[in-house]
């Protein structure tokens, strides 16, 4: 069987509330706890232990019955289950406000993101260095997967997509001719890309939209 037939759409919104679950747990087994009841997580976040113990079964993990889940085996279940145990090697493009954001952050570090390359198309940047990583000349792209793959067996996998809008279908066919097998778009706009390629949009004005909706309803009702 293929690996892609393999791969069950599951429900985004429980796969978004894993890491979440997981910072907790990870609190906890640093308080020393081993053991995590799902009424303790659902308290917690304010959801009902039903839904709780649902988004946890999709990792393959159940809890016992008036114990819980041993907090070890459910951060490595979701570890594991997000892919976050592996090292994902990446190139991102487009070294502006954003890119540079990413690059600087640190965060996705321990969820195995090793962003390896930068790449952007204006001259000016080339050879500046942020966070450890040179900014390169966007033609160099396929050289510099080939290399890495000759001099340190790496494949990239992911590509990050940081660049204007009119600029982000092209950039992620070049990302896609050097084989990444998926896209991380933070453009605003929706990519074209082969059905194997996985792909994902961060949509920050939607989660603002969410949330100014959310302040307005409020004023509306005091
Ligand atoms: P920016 O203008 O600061 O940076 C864009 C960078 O892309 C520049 O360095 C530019 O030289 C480079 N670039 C342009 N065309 C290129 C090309 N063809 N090849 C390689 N590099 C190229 O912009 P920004 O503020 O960092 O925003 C970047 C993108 O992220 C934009 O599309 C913006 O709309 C989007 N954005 C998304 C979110 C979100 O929630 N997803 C939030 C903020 C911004």
């Amino acid at each position: 069987m293929k690996a892609s037939s393999r791969v069950r759409n599951l429900p985004t919104p429980s796969v978004q509330r894993l890491p979440v679950y997981l910072r907790f747990l990870k609190e906890a087994r640093n308080r020393g706890d081993d053991v995590v009841s799902c009424t303790r997580i659902a308290e917690e976040f304010g959801q009902r232990s039903v839904q709780v113990r649902k988004d946890l079964a999709i990792t393959g993990v159940s809890g016992r019955p008036k114990v819980g889940y041993r907090v070890d085996e459910l951060i490595e279940a979701i570890e594991s289950f997000l892919g976050w145990d592996v090292k994902t090697t990446a190139f991102l493009v487009g070294v502006g406000n954003l890119g540079r954001a990413i690059l600087n952050y640190e965060g996705f570090v321990a969820h195995g993101l090793d962003v390896v390359a930068a790449f952007d198309a204006n001259p000016t940047l080339f050879g500046q260095e942020i966070n450890g990583r040179l900014v390169r000349p966007l033609d160099q792209i396929a050289a510099t997967a080939e290399r890495l793959r000759r001099e340190e067996g790496r494949i990239v996998e992911m590509g990050i997509v940081t660049v204007p809008a009119r600029a982000a279908q092209p950039v992620a066919d070049k990302l896609v001719g050097i084989g990444v097998r998926a896209i991380w778009n933070y453009a605003p706009i929706r990519l074209d890309l082969p059905s194997d390629v996985v792909y994902e949009e961060v949509k920050l004005s939607a989660s603002f939209a969410v949330l100014t909706n959310r302040l307005r309803r409020r004023d509306v009702a005091e």
